[in-house]
């Protein structure tokens, strides 16, 4: 009989980690919170309110899977000018010199293309969506894992890949010492503070002005904008805000429309007035990514690293997620990396 791994999440991390080990000869059943695969990559029709870019230049791991899956990937658009707004309503243009930006790339179909073409690697059944774990706990002949629905038969070894802060939902038996606990909430989650939105448009008019589409704000709603359009399709700007979480929940969704938008026309001129469509999520409100903590904004960039569980936990479960990576903890490719990372030491 094939050893039995669960994984817990089925982001980035859990359905890398679930294909590796697919590919290893392992029965592998990964748990889902929600309805859908992915996590923080979400995709709708193509335009990510999730992550957007990977870095090749840097970021080989992704670089070569997005390669191996056969997945198409372009250049984020650069070119031209960048609207700077230090003083509400006091726009400045700047022509960036060349080569000020790391070359960043998206892919067609938005970043879900990863997860979806990651899932198809798995036979069917492996996931199991709407299956929140509530509980882990050893037992003689394995481990078992409780969902809302009921109990699994024992797995040879569970691997998490959620946020760290998100692993106290869960109860263990053995319980995980105060050290683990503490190492695990002290771990912020990469951008669950965060929220973005998606202005799309039919045309991206503001290249025909020489610009590029990005913004940077010290005094409007958004604090970094950037030309978030599909190659030969529809257009769009997105954002990530400058306020807070706590800022953010007390406007209602047509009040930070309207500021969005007039954030928009500031930058881009009129044209950027009448949006087809207005995307919005808003990460520190989803309970799967963010807890009460994450809302806090963050001042440094974290350190992450690999988190040891306890001795009574060794064999038996590790950690996976990008918040588990030293060299590119929070991106897309640390999620990658943790994965391998958990399935060689296995
Ligand atoms: C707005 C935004 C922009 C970003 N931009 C970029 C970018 O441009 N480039 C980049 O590289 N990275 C970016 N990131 C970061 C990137 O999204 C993450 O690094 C990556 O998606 C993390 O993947 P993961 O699998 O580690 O975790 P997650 O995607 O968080 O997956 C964890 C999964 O576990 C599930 N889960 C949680 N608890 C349970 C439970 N108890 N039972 C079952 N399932 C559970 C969750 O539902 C989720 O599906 C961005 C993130 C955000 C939010």
């Amino acid at each position: 009989m094939n050893p039995s791994i669960a994984i817990i999440g089925a982001g980035v991390s859990g359905l890398y980690a679930a294909s590796l080990l697919i590919e290893k000869g392992y029965d592998v059943t990964v748990f889902e919170a929600r309805d859908r695969i992915g996590g923080r990559v979400l995709s709708h029709d193509g335009f990510d309110l999730g992550p957007t870019w990977y870095w090749p230049e840097t970021e080989t791991t992704i670089t070569q899977l997005v390669d191996q899956l056969g997945l198409q990937a372009f250049s984020q658009y650069t070119a031209g000018d960048l609207m700077l707004e230090r003083q509400f309503g006091v726009i400045e243009r700047h022509t960036l010199p060349p080569g000020h930006t790391v070359p960043s790339m998206r892919l067609v179909g938005g970043m879900a293309s990863l997860t979806t073409a990651l899932a198809a690697t798995l036979p069917a059944g492996t996931i199991q969506l709407e299956s929140t774990v509530t509980s882990i706990r050893q037992a003689r002949d394995g481990v078992t894992v409780t969902t809302e629905t009921g109990i699994s038969t024992p797995f040879h070894h569970v691997i998490l890949a959620i946020p760290p802060r998100l692993v106290s939902r869960i109860s263990f038996q053995p319980e995980l010492s105060e050290t683990t606990k503490s190492k695990l909430a002290n771990t912020p989650t990469w951008m669950a503070g965060q929220a973005k939105v998606l202005a799309v448009y039919d045309r991206p008019f503001w290249r025909d002005n020489g610009l590029s589409g990005q913004g940077m704000s010290w005094a409007g709603v958004l604090q970094e904008i950037h030309d978030a359009s599909q190659p030969g399709g529809l257009a769009a700007l997105f954002g990530f805000f400058r306020l807070s979480a706590a800022e953010r929940s007390v406007l209602d969704r047509d009040e930070l429309n309207r500021r969005v938008i007039h954030q928009l026309v500031r930058l881009f001129g009129e044209e950027a007035r009448q949006p087809r469509d207005v995307l919005y999520v808003d990460w520190s409100s989803d309970r799967h990514t963010a807890t009460v903590q994450d809302g806090e904004p963050l001042t440094d960039f974290p350190v992450y690293e690999p988190i040891a569980l306890d001795p009574a936990w060794e064999g038996r479960l590790s950690l996976a997620g990008t918040e588990t990576d030293s060299l590119f903890g929070g991106h897309i490719e640390g999620a990658l990396r943790a994965a391998e990372r958990v399935v060689e030491q296995l």
